[in-house]
């Protein structure tokens, strides 16, 4: 048994190295490609579910590496994150996405373009006067912009937090928790923050057909959201039957694969003008 263990030992460690060897690789192709077509937007409409009208659209990034193979984000935002890159890939991605609205909005007035932040961005110290020098740049009012933070970073709560979230809505901007419901901090702090949307995460919504608890959750969110008076978005929204519960509970808006998938600039043109048919 011992022997057996010192081979699992071995294997582990070997892993390890290979993983430490692929992140290293991963993060290096990254920092290259960076500067090049390699890094791209999609984005995925948001829409309002009772009327169907398209809300916002929200900007997911795209790393096609040289080799023509994709890499989703879950597999290089963390190891961006730890090597501080993500300062860098997050302007990148706030300049794209406020260029890219710059020319929906001729098609869709008053259309919102929501950012992913991650907190590593979201704590630089000028992190709200790059959002306000981008806005400005494309000469956009703030209030076309939606930023999703997520709630497991564990910085919601704090003054410096409460006070960088005043100073971005007094831009105009809209703040939305993503990922709600999966993380640990406390109610208390969503009062104090004064953010306009919870976004329910997917986990919560893939529940719906399947289970009363995944139900209650839901429900529960939705509640939430109507007592402190802030918007509730259903993510992953995948299937009929989920759209019909979200909207019974009083859930106002919505995204997911349903609706549509994120889609490049262009294709994203061509839905907007079949689906106002
Ligand atoms: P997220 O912010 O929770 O984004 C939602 C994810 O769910 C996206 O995955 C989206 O493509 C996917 N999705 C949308 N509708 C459905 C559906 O109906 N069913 C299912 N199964 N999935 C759906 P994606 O694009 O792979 O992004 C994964 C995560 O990577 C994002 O989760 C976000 O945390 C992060 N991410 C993506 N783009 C950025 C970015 O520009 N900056 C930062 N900081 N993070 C980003
Ligand atoms: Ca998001
Ligand atoms: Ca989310
Ligand atoms: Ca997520």
């Amino acid at each position: 048994a011992k022997r057996q263990g010192q081979g699992q030992r071995v294997i582990f460690t070997q892993q390890l190295v290979q993983d430490m060897r692929h992140h290293a690789r991963l993060l290096r192709d990254l920092k290259q490609d960076l500067d090049s077509e390699g890094l791209f937007l999609e984005y995925q409409p948001q829409i309002d579910l009772r009327t169907g009208k398209l809300l916002g659209v929200e900007a997911l990034v795209r790393w096609q590496q040289r080799n023509g193979q994709r890499v989703p984000p879950d597999q290089f935002i963390g190891l961006a994150e730890q090597s501080g890159l993500i300062i860098r890939l997050g302007d990148w991605v706030l300049r794209q996405a406020l260029k890219d609205l710059q020319s929906l909005l001729q098609r869709v007035p008053g259309i919102r373009m929501a950012v992913n932040v991650s907190a590593v961005q979201f704590n630089q110290q000028d992190f709200e006067q790059k959002v306000e020098h981008c806005l400005l740049q494309q000469g956009l009012q703030g209030s076309y912009l939606d930023l999703e933070i997520t709630e497991s970073v564990g910085i919601l709560g704090s003054d410096a937090v409460e006070t960088k979230f005043h100073k971005l809505k007094d831009l105009g901007i809209t703040l939305s928790i993503d990922d709600f419901g999966t993380g640990f901090s406390s109610l208390s702090y969503l009062e104090r923050l004064s953010a306009d949307r919870l976004k329910i995460d997917r986990s919560f919504v893939a529940k719906l057909d399947a289970s009363a608890s995944g139900q209650r959750i839901a429900q529960m969110i939705i509640g939430l959201g109507q007592r402190l008076n802030l918007q509730v978005l259903a993510e992953g929204i995948e299937t009929e039957s989920q759209l019909e519960q979200l909207k019974v509970m009083g859930c106002h808006e919505g995204q997911g694969y349903l609706i549509a998938r994120p889609m490049c600039l262009n294709e994203l043109e061509g839905w907007i003008d079949a689906w106002r048919q």
